[in-house]
């Protein structure tokens, strides 16, 4: 493999350095680098992030091939700066055996656009009743350390335990869909002054607070390591305000759209709005970035979740939950948390690199940029501004909310070990 000399690129956003990759490695960071034989990337003032992982991705295969493949999705991830992402388990058949974890794993390393890790479910078949696998999973090829019922929450606090103890054994998680299934039957939009307005039912910001509640004190009862998926509500902010002061191990998510979108959006009866958990209010979206400032949030994670025309192009009340996400998240991530002074580039870093891959475990991601480290990286410019044209997606899906909406920063370069996956802003 030849060398790539990336020039001037503001390394987490600070002074403009020049970066040297040779092979599947930086080799050198510093200032007037030697370009001898070297490809030349000019960076021009851009920022240099570490590539980007993403802790919660919906790639639908096996099973529905018709809304986004391991393939696609991949592309879509590499467009979007991730050089990983975690798969989730609802798949047909479900990811719930050391089988079907291993044949995504598989295909994830077959196409090379970025690695794929995938998650286990933590109940057979995604039924809440028996625990799955977990220790054949984690034993696999795909060496699972992340599970994750997600789509569905673990609501048998027993069954949420037993899985607590089952993965505290080799350093696994489980990862929570917060969700009171009782609390939320017919539930199709946030609870509150919107949908008594829409006549539309509601799902509470206690039926997501009651579920972690519950699992940051078991988790500390059995002393093992909790993940909460897609935090939503301030409430839910303090509940793990409180849990981290109390030493419990628990970590939490919370995805680009949760950042920006409110239950506002909803009046307009367009189902692109329509996910799980729902869109909030303003009071929210506030207190979930401010979380994700002081680190009681610690992470970004998509929520990717592609579905395909006829399942979203449709009234309210029929159409499918979730939202793509992959392609634009870091730009959200920039217009909510960079532009606004709540985060540098170096804590969008920690929050979207080196935090998920911690949590998820996953080695030679989320490192940082200096010699003799694996090159992933991802080049972003973040000075440029443009509408999403949801044609341009790598992704099978378009369900985006972002059709239209100006916003800013673009991925011009994506390095998987040294291999450029998206060059000029193109996937290569
Ligand atoms: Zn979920």
């Amino acid at each position: 493999m030849s060398k790539i000399l990336i020039r001037g690129a503001k390394v987490l956003g600070g002074e403009p350095q020049d970066v040297l990759i040779d092979g599947e490695f930086i080799e050198a960071v510093g200032s007037g680098l030697d370009a001898d034989g070297a490809q030349i990337v000019e960076a021009g003032g851009k920022v240099l992030l570490p590539g980007l992982v993403d802790l919660h991705t919906h790639l639908r295969e096996p099973g529905r091939e018709d809304s986004e493949t391991v393939l696609t999705g991949t592309r879509a991830a590499a467009s979007g700066g991730y050089t990983a992402v975690f798969a989730m388990a609802n798949t047909f058949p479900v990811a719930d055996t050391a089988g079907v974890v291993e044949q995504v794993y598989r295909l994830g390393q077959e196409h090379g656009y970025c690695d794929v890790q995938p998650i286990g479910a933590v109940t057979v078949g995604l039924e809440g009743k028996k625990l799955a696998e977990l220790g054949a999973m984690h034993e696999s090829a795909a060496g699972v350390t992340v599970f994750s019922d997600d789509g569905k929450c673990v609501d048998d606090a027993v069954i949420m335990r037993r899985a607590l103890e089952y993965v505290k054994a080799f350093g696994g998680v489980v990862a929570q869909h917060a969700q009171e299934p009782r609390l939320t039957e017919g539930a199709q939009m946030n609870e509150g002054i919107v949908s008594a307005e829409l006549g539309l039912g509601g799902w509470p910001a206690v039926a997501e607070e009651s579920i972690i509640a519950r699992d940051v004190l078991l988790a500390e009862h059995v002393g093992s390591r909790v993940h909460i998926c897609h935090l939503s509500t301030a409430g839910s902010v303090e509940i793990v305000r409180w849990a981290k002061s109390r030493g419990i191990d628990v970590t939490a998510e919370v995805t680009p759209h949760h950042l920006l979108l409110t239950d506002e959006m909803v009046r307009t009866y367009n189902p692109v709005y329509k996910v799980n958990p729902p869109l909030r209010t303003e009071r929210d979206v506030l207190a979930l970035r401010e979380a994700l400032a002081d680190g009681t949030i610690d992470i970004v994670a998509t929520d990717h979740a592609p579905h395909p025309h006829e399942d979203k192009d449709c009234e309210w009340g029929a159409a499918a939950m979730g939202m793509v996400g992959l392609e634009t998240a870091l730009s959200v991530v920039q217009h909510t948390m960079v532009d606004t002074g709540l985060l540098d580039w170096a804590g969008v870093a920690e929050r979207m690199s080196f935090r998920p891959a911690r949590i998820g475990g996953l080695e030679g991601h989320g490192r940082p940029i200096s010699a003799g480290e694996p090159a992933n990286l991802t080049l972003v410019d973040s000075a440029y501004r443009g509408e999403v044209d949801p044609a341009g997606f790598a992704s099978r899906s378009r369900n985006t909310p972002y059709e239209g909406r100006e916003l800013p920063g673009r991925v011009t370069h994506t390095f998987l070990r040294g291999r450029a996956t998206v060059v000029d802003g193109k996937l290569a």
